[in-house]
């Protein structure tokens, strides 16, 4: 009989709908078969739950997590004054205030499955202190924790006279991917510059891109048109993100089909927040409100791939948040109608599969023979359940090992039929 490290039985493989035993030699998935006949040293009885590879949050701003209240609250819940207080707080940062709570947000998304994420860490602050935080916490938990991390300009690139500078250094510091903010620029020339700035200097580098765009209600606000072009023109299909794109869900039907269109061929990916959106945008509407949120929907039907991000966790913009990314899907699902039944089984590529290949991770991520044993066992029958109930995460393993535990909780009841445990699963 041949030994493996590891045996989980009974998993129902994602993406799939079996149920399979996966092997595990050495951290890497070395088989799934119908019924293991091998010994393992440990072995982990799913019971048909739900096995998929580990959630990805795709776009997260790690270092204003957990600064919630601090200076103050916002107390108007605006955009404006969440970034008043964010650029009240990074006065006084510090390395070791930046790398405390991003560890702690990351204990509690690795607790509920998280361990890829893309993180944008704010380079308009003169000396620094995010990227040097962040790149220290980065290699601190490799092969735990992948952390990809973004220059972001929060303040624009040409809003101040050394905001290029700063971005151009912080890209020698162990950055992954380059962001720019073309709407926040204090004109639309400057935000073309902003993205042909950016496009520059990631191919110059080698490095993927990824642009807060066109986060605002302003049906004017086509940014998003530039990049796609810029990528197409530059043959970098695959390797460019165009985070939030709000300002679409204002624009003209006849203008949307034609950009659509060009962000498909450009193999571009769409990253939508949920949270900070449902509560950001709008602001400046009475009644009816439009939903902050880009055409997922449409976008999804153009062929354009997306994720979602949880973007913020009790910060100055978004003052809730657990980590949790099936509560941003949730949400998602809500806000954007995607309450199709083949729209709800698929929704959970969202914060997997899709998420991945926006990072550019395609080649070690799923749950694949070869492929290293990363892989999450959630408390729900199916994907279906997954987005319905929102479950524990009952293991998180990460190359093999596993790196967060979960009890799975229970209720009973006693009702007119004598004590009985709750199955809150419809499907099992
Ligand atoms: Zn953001």
């Amino acid at each position: 009989m041949k030994a493996v490290d590891c045996i989980i039985r009974n998993a129902r493989v994602a993406g799939t709908g079996n149920v399979r035993d996966i092997e595990i030699t050495d951290g890497i998935i070395s088989s799934i078969t119908e019924s293991s006949q091998a010994g393992a040293k440990d072995i982990i009885d799913a019971e048909k739950r739900l096995v998929c590879p580990p959630f990805v949050d795709p776009h997260l701003h790690l270092d204003a997590a957990l600064t919630v209240g601090n200076p103050d609250f916002n107390r108007s819940g605006t955009l404006q004054e969440g970034i008043r207080l964010w650029g009240e707080y990074k006065k006084n940062l510090s390395i070791e205030d930046i790398k405390s709570r991003a560890y702690r947000a990351i204990t509690w998304m690795v607790s509920q499955g998280t361990t890829f994420v893309r993180s944008h860490v704010d380079v308009s602050e003169p000396a620094l202190t995010g990227v040097k935080a962040l790149t220290e916490l980065k290699s601190e938990l490799k092969g735990i924790v992948d952390i990809q991390l973004v220059a972001f300009p929060q303040d624009g690139i040409f809003t101040f006279p050394e905001g290029k500078a700063l971005l151009e250094k912080s890209l020698a510091m162990g950055i992954d991917v380059v962001g720019g903010i073309p709407h926040n620029e204090l004109t639309r020339e400057d935000g073309i510059k902003d993205v042909e700035l950016v496009f520059a200097l990631a191919e110059e580098r080698d490095l993927l891109i990824d642009i807060h765009c066109d986060e605002t209600d302003d049906d004017q606000s086509r940014f998003l048109e530039t990049v796609a072009a810029l990528t197409i023109k530059k043959g970098m299909e695959g390797r460019v993100t165009a985070s939030h794109t709000t300002a679409m869900h204002s624009y003209n039907n006849a203008y949307t089909i034609k950009l659509i269109g060009n962000l498909a061929r450009a193999g571009m990916h769409i990253i939508v927040n949920p949270f900070d959106n449902s509560i950001l945008q709008a602001r400046g509407d009475s009644y009816p409100k439009r939903r902050g949120i880009t055409r997922v929907d449409e976008l999804l039907a153009g062929g354009v791939n997306i994720a979602v991000g949880h973007d913020s966790i009790l910060d100055p913009w978004y003052p809730l948040g657990r980590g949790n990314m099936l509560h941003a899907l949730n949400l998602l699902i809500h806000i954007a109608q995607l309450a199709g039944y083949d729209e709800l089984v698929s929704a959970i590529d969202l914060i997997t599969g899709r998420a991945a290949l926006l990072l550019n991770i395609q080649d070690r991520y799923g749950i694949e023979e070869g492929k290293p044993a990363d892989l999450i066992i959630l408390d729900a029958a199916d994907e279906f359940e997954a987005v319905r109930l929102m479950p524990e995460c009952l293991y998180v393993m990460r190359s093999g090992k596993v790196i967060a535990r979960t009890e799975p909780s229970y209720s009973t009841v006693e009702l007119s039929r004598g004590r009985e445990v709750v199955d809150l699963n419809f499907h099992s």
